[in-house]
Order: C-alpha cells, then structure tokens, then sequence
C-alpha cells in the first residue's frame, strides 16, 4: 500500500522568497523510502481564500495532506479556519494548551492579549499534536480514509512535532513501511551513461529510480513500492554488475575519501605534480584526515621554467609539444618521481580556460599521467564547461583512475 503525500506550506515570506521553505524537504526527507510518497509540495499565501482552495486541492488528490504555518495568533495565520471551513467544524480553544500558555506568559510577566486564544485553537474533535518547543498545538484531521495534519512554520516546533507526534500517529493508524529505497554513489561516469546503464536493467515497472548530480558523484536511488526483499536484492546484485568499480565503496564521502582508504590499506605512498589543478588534487587529498600516512607533497609545477627546474622536464619537449601535451605530462610525472619517491606519482597539465584552447587542444582538455610501479600511463581527458568546474573534474578523474588502477593491482597479486 502507497499513501500519496501534498505538504503544502503557508506563508506570505515563502513566496517574497525571504524564507526558504526548509518544512517541506524535512518533511519529504523523512518519508524518503518509505511507503508514504510525497507527490508534490505547494507554498501558498496567507490570503484566505487561496489558502482553503489549496488545501481542499491538495486534499482532492491526496491521501495525506500535511500543511506547515499558519496556526499563530496574528489576523494572517488562516490554517486552523480554512480547515474548519473545508470539513464543517466549529474552532475551539484547546485546554491543556491553553494552560501551558497561562503557565508560560505569567512567568515571564507578559500580560494577555484577546488573540492570545486563537494561538491555542484547533478544529473541533480533531487530533491534537503537543507542540513541544512552542505554544500553538498541531492537529489531525481524519476524512474516510485520508488524513489531513496542520503544523506549525517554526521549523524546531514542526520538526518536533512530527518527530515526537505526527509520524507515530501515522505508524499506529496506517500501514507504514520502511527500507524502500537502495543508494548508491557513482562516480567517473556521465548521467547519460548511468541511464543507459539503468535502462539495460530491465527493471519491473513498479522500481522507479532517480540521479542527483553531487559534486564528485551521482547519487543514484530506486524506490521500491513494495516491500520485497527478492526485488531489492535483484537490483542490488545488477547494479554491483552494471556498475562495478564506478561505484563509490559504503561509508565513503568522496572518490579522494575512497582513495586515500585503499592507499593505506594497500600501503602505498603518493605525491602530486600539478599543473592545471594548481594544488587542488592536494587540497582535496589534505582535506582528509590521516592523509600523512599515505600522501607525501606536491610541486605546483604551473610555470613552464618551474617544470624543467624541479621536475626535469626538457625544455625543448616543452617547446615542441607544448606544456600541454602526452609528453609533458610523463616527464613531470617521471621527474616527480625521482624527486619525492613514492610508489605513485601523479601529474596533470591541461587547460582549464576561458582562453588558451585550440582546435587541437580546446580549453577541457587534461592530460593526466600516472607513474606506478615502474610504469608510466598518460591519459588524455576532455572536460567542459567553467574554470573551476575542468579542475575538479581533473581532480575527481585522477581520483578514479587510481582506484581502478589500485584495485586492479591487489586484485592480481
Ligand atoms: P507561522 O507559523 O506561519 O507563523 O511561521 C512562523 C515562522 O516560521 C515564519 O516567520 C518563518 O520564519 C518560519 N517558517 C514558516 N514556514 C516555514 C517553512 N515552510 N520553512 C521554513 N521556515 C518557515
Ligand atoms: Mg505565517
């Protein structure tokens, strides 16, 4: 059983765009994998009637209708009236919370104000949900099968609520199911090429599945709208197969994350020779901690005379082939190797634009060698798009190449 979700926040800020809408994504986060699907998340104004048109809509294609804001004591705060006028209930004060606010004012001295009930006011014989960091209660409101729950905009107090009050009320009153979903993390790999991956599955209908593009990685997730061990299982054996080595190993943040684990597991030692990345595959490798163990330095090798000096590149290659080249790339690696030795030596030279580029060699393209156990292997890459966005794609491919090729190497001893 799938229950369809609307969560519908309230709000006049939420359309000015000065208050982000942090309800709904906590509210989706917390359903994610579960049999409770959110269809759709809608913000809407303080103005009444919009209000009660909304949330009857919501209601009309939903099983369950969540709702955010709107149940303060000011003239714009509508929720708890535009349900009362939706289901032909009368509004009334609600006694324990009523008390609990008494209690609080007089302790802090605050004199009472007549809108002060309306802060405590719930539909008449709805369910009420305890606010627990703050005053004005949630409720619930049941119409046949469907549920219908209203919530407060402080993102603590709704976040405590639906902690504390409404999830458990959804767990005792409906069928609720966990473990729906399986993630993974891929990484080296085009969205394009996840799809088509994907699309070979054959994956029953009922499996639906979704890419989100993080920085180094894809998150790939299937939902599963039964609970069927066997299905979950099927899927997860194919996308070990599809997907092998390009998936991120459990528990890792990052490829560099990944990396500098095998590293030590394989005790090996590595160092850097950046030209185009200017220091960001050491950055990224320092940003773990514990990485002494394993990475030993770089050379910032971006000018062409830094190149021959510390890495003993020849200049005449350089000149020849340019500083972007097959051939650079090896002798800066090679060069490094001789000055940090370490098992492996990385280099990269590339360019990462606006300007620079040629038809020979548009701005994107990198190459990238990698001197390994008295084997040196150079590889051209071709990236697009921002500066920034060539280097941390460079950074990432290096990353990957590396675990394949540590992989590959304990896999053959
Ligand atoms: P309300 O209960 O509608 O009076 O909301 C109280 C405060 O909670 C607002 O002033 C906002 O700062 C915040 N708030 C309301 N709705 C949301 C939301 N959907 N996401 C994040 N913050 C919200
Ligand atoms: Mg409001």
């Amino acid at each position: 059983m799938t229950y369809r979700i609307t969560v519908v926040a309230t709000g006049q800020e939420l359309l000015y765009g000065t208050t982000v809408d942090t309800n709904s994504a906590f509210i989706s986060s917390s359903f994610f994998g579960t049999n409770f699907s959110v269809i759709s998340h809608i913000s809407v104004g303080d103005e009444f009637n919009d209000l009660r048109r909304t949330i009857a809509d919501a209601i009309d294609k939903s099983d369950v209708v969540i709702t955010t804001g709107g149940l303060g004591p000011t003239d714009d705060d509508n929720t708890v009236r535009a349900m009362c006028d939706i289901f032909g209930l009368k509004e009334t004060v609600h006694g324990d919370s009523l008390m609990k606010m008494r209690d609080r004012f007089e302790r802090i001295g605050r004199k009472p104000y007549p809108t002060d009930e309306k802060m405590v006011s719930v539909p008449d014989g709805a369910f009420v949900l305890e606010n627990t960091a703050g005053i004005s209660p949630g409720f619930v409101i049941r119409s046949g099968e469907k549920c219908i729950a209203s919530m407060p905009g402080v993102p603590r107090e709704m976040r405590n609520m639906f902690e504390s009050y409404l999830l458990p009320y959804l767990k005792e009153n409906y069928v609720f199911s966990e473990g729906m979903r399986l993630s993974y993390r891929v990484t080296g790999i085009a969205e394009s090429e996840i799809n088509k991956r994907i699309n070979d599955m054959n994956l029953h209908e009922s499996i639906s599945w979704g890419v989100s593009a993080k920085s180094s990685f894809s998150e790939l997730t299937f939902i599963f709208s039964d609970v069927c061990s066997s299905a979950k299982s099927e899927t997860d054996s194919m996308v070990k197969e599809k997907f092998g080595n390009v998936l991120l190993g459990d528990g890792f943040a990052s490829p560099e994350d990944e990396l500098v684990f095998m590293l030590k597991s394989e005790g090996l030692t590595i160092s850097t020779a950046e030209s185009c990345t200017g220091g960001l595959i050491g950055k990224r490798l320092t940003d773990i901690s514990g990485v002494s163990d394993v990475y030993m330095g770089s050379v910032i090798a971006y000018s062409n005379a830094i190149k021959s000096r510390l890495l003993n590149v020849n200049e005449k290659t350089i000149t020849e082939k340019g500083a972007v080249s097959h051939e650079v790339a090896e002798m800066m690696a090679e060069g490094l190797q001789r000055v940090f030795d370490t098992d492996i030596s990385v280099s990269t030279t590339g360019i990462a634009g606006p300007g620079g580029g040629s038809d020979e060699k548009p701005v994107g393209t990198v190459y990238a060698s990698i001197r390994f156990k008295n084997n040196t292997e150079t590889k051209r890459l071709q990236f697009s798009g921002s500066r920034s966005h060539i280097r941390e794609s460079t950074a990432t491919a290096v990353f990957n190449i590396l675990r394949d090729k540590i992989s590959s190497n304990s896999a053959d001893k």
